[in-house]
């Protein structure tokens, strides 16, 4: 009788962990991750807001991350403050610790969408071991040339308290320096202005593009003109995920 009970226990674990394996991995198969890429001012952050709520997947920005360490004041803000007012790249350890400790929380279970991150050949390999095979990966590529872009981000206002993004040349508040949405404050990012944008641009060029090209020879990479106004460019980008 004994030896039937332990028997019995035995074969409903067995089956339990078959059964849970094959759950765990019918959602990792599932995870739906996408990298929004881009030069700084080609729309991604604006595009990856309203690409979230559509999908219900949670958006990861880095540069955000990192902003909202530098007005906290934090430990990791202070790292990394003297290199984002440069325009240069944060080193790569930094970014992946904080990316990888992000989309581990809960919320990424299913998913994620990544903006602003991998921005070099050693982030992109990071994040494929991490990933591993089992994930549906798209990664978009918002193409806008370096002249529009400059404008784009002298322009760029943000509101301190919703976030909203304005733009003093294309799409202006209504009242000077005040948000639409909430009446909050708009700010211009400390790296928004001529001297770091064409820093940006060159690190962009020479060590991002890479990354770009890294995902094209895996044939996951969909390219989507940037330059269009920001409902047409969220309208190609949906048609991405039909
Ligand atoms: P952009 O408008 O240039 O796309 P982000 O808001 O994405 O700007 O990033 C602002 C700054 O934060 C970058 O110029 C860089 O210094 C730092 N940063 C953000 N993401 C990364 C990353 N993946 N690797 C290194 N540095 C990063
Ligand atoms: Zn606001």
């Amino acid at each position: 009788m004994k030896v039937l009970l332990i028997g019995l226990c035995a074969f409903i674990t067995a089956v339990g962990t078959v059964a849970y394996a094959a759950i765990d991995q019918e959602s990792s198969v599932n995870k739906k991750v996408v990298i929004l890429m881009g030069p700084p001012g080609s729309g991604k952050g604006t595009q990856a807001k309203k690409i979230s709520e559509k999908l219900g997947i949670p958006h990861i920005s880095t540069g955000d991350l990192f902003r909202e360490n530098l007005s906290k004041g934090t430990p990791l803000g202070l790292k990394v403050k003297e290199y984002i007012e440069s325009g240069n790249l944060v080193p790569d350890e930094i970014v992946v610790d904080m990316l990888i400790d992000r989309v581990s929380s809960d919320d990424c279970r299913d998913g994620y969408l990544l903006d602003g991150f991998p921005r070099s050949i050693p982030q992109a390999e990071a994040l494929g071991k991490e990933l591993g095979d089992n994930i549906d990966l798209v990664v978009i590529n918002l193409e806008v040339p370096d002249d529009i872009v400059v404008k784009r981000i002298e322009g760029r206002m943000s509101c301190k308290d919703c976030g909203a993004i304005f733009n003093k040349y294309f799409t202006p508040p209504q009242k000077e320096n005040i948000c639409d949405n909430c009446s909050g404050e708009l700010n211009q990012r400390s790296d928004d202005n001529a001297k770091v944008v064409g820093e940006r641009l060159k690190v962009y060029h020479n060590q991002t593009a890479p990354v770009e090209k890294f995902y094209s020879a895996k044939g996951v990479v969909k390219t989507v003109d940037g330059q269009q106004s920001p409902g047409a460019v969220f309208n190609d980008l949906m048609k991405l995920f039909n």
